[in-house]
């Protein structure tokens, strides 16, 4: 069954065309990857999926039912976090996650303090004196906290350290194995490689590639970087294939490859004596560009 079922969506502000004609389909129980570069749309299919916000043309229903017209009863159904997270101030944090709770059904007092202390928030503080992260942390908790059959994500952890962010996607697998469906949006591509079983790339308000992560790992390439005892020379890239982007500069070498010829990188690399190592996945923009430019 489709949970999110997007067809031929459009959204104009004045001139400028946000959506040209999105579609999507999330399945139940799917954990659902929603990417794309900055200004791409995201934001505005998923305002336009909570009724936030009226398309100009096309359709949007969540569990079959129109996004405008049963918001308030499919607004039960799901919970949202924006990727600008603004509290009432002079509230506390927990007051603001009670609330939210409340709203959506009974508070479970349990699950609250697993979260509070999963994410290490202090819920006695004013969300005025809250950073970033820690806002993100009380719409994080107040999401997760509600027994709901959708998660509407977007861009939920760009202000969260790297610790909070493995207890999140801990969060995430856990909604996964309790059979929720969860719509991610999100420019962290390890998170959305590790989370999702599907993805849909949008560019320029349409969608320009669907798949599954499987389909895409292919395009992943990892970016080395390496010193060696031996400097390399550009005649020794002769004895190796299945590099990218190499560059050879002050006796050090950096280069792109796939994950099925790391190994053999990594020992053609060790025939000069490494001295260090670095390697990094590719960003979610590189992945774009070299898709797109391909
Ligand atoms: P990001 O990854 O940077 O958050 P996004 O994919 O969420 O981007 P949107 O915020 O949906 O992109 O914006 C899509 C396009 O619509 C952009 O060109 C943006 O400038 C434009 N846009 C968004 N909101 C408005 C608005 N209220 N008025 C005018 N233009 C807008």
């Amino acid at each position: 069954m489709s949970v999110i079922e997007v067809r031929d969506l459009k959204k104009s502000y004045g001139t400028v065309h946000a959506l040209r004609g999105l579609d999507l389909d999330v399945h139940e129980g799917e954990v659902f990857g929603f990417i794309g570069p900055n200004g791409a749309g995201k934001t505005t299919a998923i305002r336009i999926l909570l009724g936030l916000l009226h398309g100009s043309g096309g359709q949007a229903t969540l569990f079959g039912g129109d996004v405008w017209k049963d918001a308030s009863s499919l607004h039960k159904r799901l919970a949202y976090i924006p990727s600008e997270v603004n509290l009432w101030p002079t509230l506390t944090g927990g007051e603001v996650i009670d609330l939210l709770a409340r709203l959506r059904g009974k508070l479970d007092t349990k699950r609250k303090s697993e979260l509070l202390e999963r994410f290490q928030l202090d819920p006695t503080k004013k969300c005025k004196t809250y950073s970033k992260g820690n806002r993100q942390k009380v719409a994080i908790i107040s999401a997760f906290i509600s027994d709901v059959e959708l998660l509407i994500l977007d861009e939920p952890t760009s202000g969260l350290d790297p610790l909070m962010e493995l207890q999140f996607q801990d969060c995430i697998s856990t909604a996964k194995k309790e059979g929720k469906t969860v719509f991610l949006s999100s420019h962290i591509l390890s998170e959305v490689e590790k989370l999702c079983d599907r993805i849909s790339i949008i560019k320029d308000g349409k969608i320009v590639e669907s798949s599954s992560m499987a389909e895409l790992r292919h395009l992943t390439r990892t970016y080395f970087t390496a010193e060696t005892k031996r400097a390399i020379q550009a005649n020794d890239l002769a004895n190796i294939q299945g590099l990218f982007d190499v560059e050879i500069k002050d006796g050090k070498i950096s280069f792109s490859t796939e994950p099925d010829t790391i190994d053999d990188a990594l020992r053609w690399l060790s025939d000069f004596g490494v001295r260090s190592l670095t390697g990094n996945p590719p960003t979610l923009e590189e992945l774009f560009i070299r898709h797109y430019s391909a």
